[in-house]
């Protein structure tokens, strides 16, 4: 351990982000006694690209210069994949961070991926939409060499959406000569992109509930729900739940949260929200703070807004037995060690939230073999794949006693070094 804890300080993707993923690797590479040529090798990304480049402003003579990144973390397991965000601060540390965290990801659930991450440091609402499109297609020829649906593969993130993809997909297919769809994840279907995307975070995160609740004595029928945030991730988390027979007693957005003991009328909740934008002046439930909604009563805690939300000055007052995270990282360290001596069952980001990269994969599968799957299809084998991925995390966590966020870490590291064992060193 002593040669390799001091390697991250210095290095060019330096950022607090960066060592929290490097510390959170170390604590579990130390935890099953990772090879140690390997443990080094995984601390940092095996390729980072940072680009400068001009775009022309809407004002024809007045332009920019931008800087871009794509961090491609690991380019073992087959292609990479991960977001490209377009944000103000975005740089080299925080993307090199989301690589590796998407490494995990993708191989906790068994897809064939690596991780990466990529952005603009740019703040798209400043821009108009040409401008946008310029910004995007340029930096998609800065970095096309690198990309492509057997090297790297783009989705949204932060920022971005269907239509950046469009772009992306389109000035690739423009440089290669031929269309090609699979270049990038999350597109609009009219090119090719899958059925039930929007929905498969928040769907696939529910499919886990059943074992979880089987496993922990719950009876899911009736058991109360409390779902923070109601953008795509848990809006879709809250329709499913109470499809399988929940009340979701609560809902919230950024603006505060409705409960309704009794359970809240979902339907309703969603036409509001779609005519208003906002469960503000909701009229048919109590309106509470988001922070006050994590502690209310219930069986299931769904926190699917920001990070951060359960921290060590509310674990304590948290009520639910089952917390299943579809935000990126919901609960902090320090309420992580409350929630665990309180007996809370825990379904981490990296597992809970992986419904919507195993459904990209799902695209690019279609992409490959221009053939389309169905929406019962797609959400059946996103299913599948989830709850198997459970099911092996759960029976790590048993077998070697540790919580289930050790075990899904576990669970991606040990798949990534046993194929760089095998592969060997080149030459
Ligand atoms: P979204 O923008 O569609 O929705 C976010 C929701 O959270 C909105 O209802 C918003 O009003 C609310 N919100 C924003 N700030 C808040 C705050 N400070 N307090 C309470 N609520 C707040 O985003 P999303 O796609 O649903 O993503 C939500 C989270 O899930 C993010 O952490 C994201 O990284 C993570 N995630 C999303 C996906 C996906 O497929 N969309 C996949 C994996 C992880």
């Amino acid at each position: 351990m002593e040669s390799i804890a001091h390697g991250v300080e210095n290095r060019e993707w330096q950022s607090q982000m960066y060592q929290e993923a490097v510390a959170q690797f170390d604590r579990v590479a130390n935890l099953i006694n990772l090879d140690h040529n390997i443990w080094e090798r995984l601390r940092y990304p095996q390729r980072s690209i940072v680009v400068t480049f001009p775009y022309r402003k809407d004002e024809y003579s007045a332009v920019e210069t931008l800087f871009g990144y794509r961090v491609q973390h690991l380019l073992t397991m087959g292609p990479t994949k991960g977001g490209i965000r377009f944000a103000p601060d975005v740089n080299l540390g925080e993307v090199a961070a989301l690589a590796m965290l998407m490494t995990w990801k993708t191989s906790i659930v068994g897809l064939p991926f690596g991780g990466a991450k990529g952005g603009v440091r740019v703040n798209p609402r400043e821009l108009s939409l040409p401008e946008l499109q310029r910004v995007t297609r340029r930096f998609t020829a800065e970095i096309i060499n690198f990309i492509g649906p057997n090297k790297d593969i783009p989705a949204p993130d932060m920022g971005t959406d269907e239509q950046t993809m469009a772009w992306i997909m389109d000035t690739y297919s423009q440089q290669v000569g031929h269309s090609e769809p699979a270049v990038v994840t999350g597109k609009p279907p009219a090119l090719g992109g899958s059925v039930a995307r929007r929905e498969a975070t928040g769907r696939g995160l529910v499919s886990l509930l059943p074992s979880a609740a089987s496993h922990t004595g719950l009876r899911l029928a009736d058991a109360r729900v409390i779902v923070q945030g109601f953008g795509n991730v848990g809006r879709y988390a809250a329709i499913a739940a109470a499809e399988l027979g929940c009340r979701v007693v609560a809902v919230s957005d950024v603006h505060g949260a409705v409960y309704d003991p009794k359970g809240l009328e979902l339907g309703k909740v969603v036409a509001w929200v779609d005519e208003h934008g906002y469960l503000d002046d909701y009229p048919d439930a109590e309106h509470v703070s988001n922070r006050d909604m994590l502690e209310l009563p219930c069986e299931i805690l769904i926190p699917a807004a920001i990070a951060g939300v359960i921290d060590v000055d509310n674990a304590d007052k948290v009520q639910a037995r089952i917390i299943a995270e579809g935000a990126n990282g919901p609960t902090t360290m320090e309420a992580d060690a409350v929630l665990a001596d309180k007996g809370v069952f825990m379904i981490p980001d990296v597992l809970a939230n992986s419904g919507g990269v195993t459904v990209s994969y799902f695209e690019w599968v279609q992409d490959l073999q221009n053939y389309f799957w169905s929406e019962g299809e797609t959400v059946a084998r996103l299913r599948e794949i989830m709850n198997r991925a459970f099911d092996d995390v759960l029976s790590i966590s048993i077998k070697e006693d540790v919580d289930m966020r050790t075990a899904a870490l576990i669970k991606g590291i040990r798949r990534v070094a046993e194929a760089k064992l095998v592969r060997g060193v080149y030459p």
